[in-house]
């Protein structure tokens, strides 16, 4: 895989524009990524077409067969200044000295970067990694983190996930399906709270069909004009596409990691190949594209989750979730130990340096093997925080690991205010939520 940027990046002015000229480049045979646009062009969620420069002229070619608002500019990786300046050198390996200089100068890392940031063990290390991590969040994306909530909507599962604790045939849990009206009231509830994005998440249960969900995603749109991510599995191209026209944005689907033997052994039902062919579907069909990977998988290698970081990069995700494995009960890998949250800490701090201008949320898993995790995590490149929003009737039955911790909007709040960020504008709080 070439992994050196001599790039440029071609911004539309809409998704729509973006979309276009996306299809007319691929029947045109010209290789390019989509990419989340970066910061000094664009927001946050939106997608750009990168491509090689030596594209460029034939691109412009293609283009100007549609008629399609667009600029190119230079593929400029985000660079901080004033690093090496601040380094405190005595106590850092050479090899360390020479990544952060390179991180300066705006060179992208390789795998063997990665690998060394990843292992950094002194304190020293470790403080200088997370700080380079954290101006680049607060550059790119600011203080204000953005609050999610998650309506888990179902805990039926046709899969059996070594890892889940709702894996079909684990018999700790009671099953649960929630009605229609009672998923339009939680999102409704949410709206309420001001929260602009409900995350929709259950097991693989097709006892939901294309139709039902998109009746969902279209009533959920017209009361409360939320953006609505999808969490529920792998699907076909076409009802992918049903989805996204009833008005589904964004689409979370983990790649949980990308070494295929590691994925094999904790998936009895996937396919390496048909999950990487679900992202590309979601990208092409225009999805706020979320993936993530899980740390402390059994037979998972350090270099493994460098491979993930760079997959997230290639691939153009938004959203990338990274979490601890933690073990469910009454699964095969209930008496595994869990992933630990150092190095869910440093994979979190390393994306924000490799991915830049994309969600990082401080996930639900790593606030359920330590308390303070979310705070940790808002510390060192993280700025989402998802709220756990089932019915409280429903909630303990959505057991994904032991020890679940419902994270909800007091807590979200203690670990924002904790990590001295800021609160989204557009929460509508009342007293009681705001203590
Ligand atoms: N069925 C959907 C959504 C539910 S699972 C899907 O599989 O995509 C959502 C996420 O929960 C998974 O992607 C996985 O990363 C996480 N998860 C499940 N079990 C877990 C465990 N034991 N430890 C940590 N994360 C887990
Ligand atoms: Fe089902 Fe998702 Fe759990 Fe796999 S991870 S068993 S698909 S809910």
């Amino acid at each position: 895989m070439n992994r050196k940027n001599n790039k440029v990046i071609i911004v539309c002015d809409t998704t729509t524009e973006m979309l276009m000229a996306d299809s007319e480049l691929r029947s045109c045979n010209i290789v390019f990524q989509l990419v989340p646009t970066p910061s000094q062009y664009g927001s946050i969620c939106s997608t750009s077409i990168a491509l090689e420069e030596t594209y460029k002229s034939q691109a412009k070619a293609v283009l100007a067969n549609i008629k399609i608002n667009y600029n190119i500019y230079p593929y400029e990786v985000k660079r901080l200044t004033g690093l090496m300046a601040a380094l405190k050198k005595e106590g850092l390996t050479t090899e360390f000295q020479v990544i952060i200089n390179k991180i300066e100068l705006g060179h992208e890392l390789t795998k063997e970067d990665i690998i060394i940031l990843l292992n950094a063990k002194e304190a020293l290390e470790v403080k200088t990694l997370f700080s380079i991590a954290d101006r680049f969040r607060k550059e790119i994306v600011g203080d204000v983190v953005e609050i999610r909530g998650a309506i888990e909507f179902s805990n039926y599962c046709a899969k059996s996930c070594n890892y889940c604790g709702i894996r079909k045939g684990c018999n700790s849990t009671k099953r649960y399906r929630m009605k229609e009206e009672e998923i339009i009231e939680a999102a409704v509830e949410l709206n309420r709270l001001g929260i602009r994005t409900v995350i929709l998440q259950s097991g693989e249960d097709d006892y939901y069909d294309i139709d039902t969900m998109c009746s969902i995603i279209k009533r959920i749109k017209l009361e409360t004009k939320m953006g609505i991510t999808l969490s529920i599995g792998e699907k076909s191209r076409e009802d992918y596409l049903k989805l996204r026209e009833a008005g589904a944005n964004n689409f979370l689907l983990k790649i949980e990691t990308t070494n295929r033997e590691v994925f094999k052994n904790i998936h009895p039902d996937n396919d390496y190949d048909t999950r990487i062919e679900c992202a590309k579907w979601l990208k092409e069909l225009g999805y706020v594209n979320g993936s993530g990977n899980m740390i402390g998988l059994p037979g998972q290698k350090i270099e493994d989750i460098a491979e993930d970081i760079l997959y997230f990069k290639e691939m153009g995700i938004h959203m990338i979730g990274i979490g601890p494995f933690l073990p469910a009960t009454d699964t095969p890998f209930e008496n595994l130990p869990p992933g630990s949250v150092d190095m869910t800490l440093k994979a979190i701090a390393v994306t924000r340096i490799v991915c830049k201008n994309v969600f990082l949320p401080a996930t639900t898993a790593l606030a359920s093997i330590d308390p303070d995790g979310q705070r940790k995590a808002l510390e060192v490149g993280a700025n989402t925080i998802m709220l756990i929003s089932t019915p409280e009737k429903y909630r303990a039955s959505y057991q994904l690991y032991k020890n679940k911790n419902m994270v909800d909007i007091k807590s979200a709040i203690e670990a924002i205010k904790n990590a001295n960020r800021r609160l989204p504008k557009y929460l509508k709080l009342t007293e009681k939520e705001e203590l």
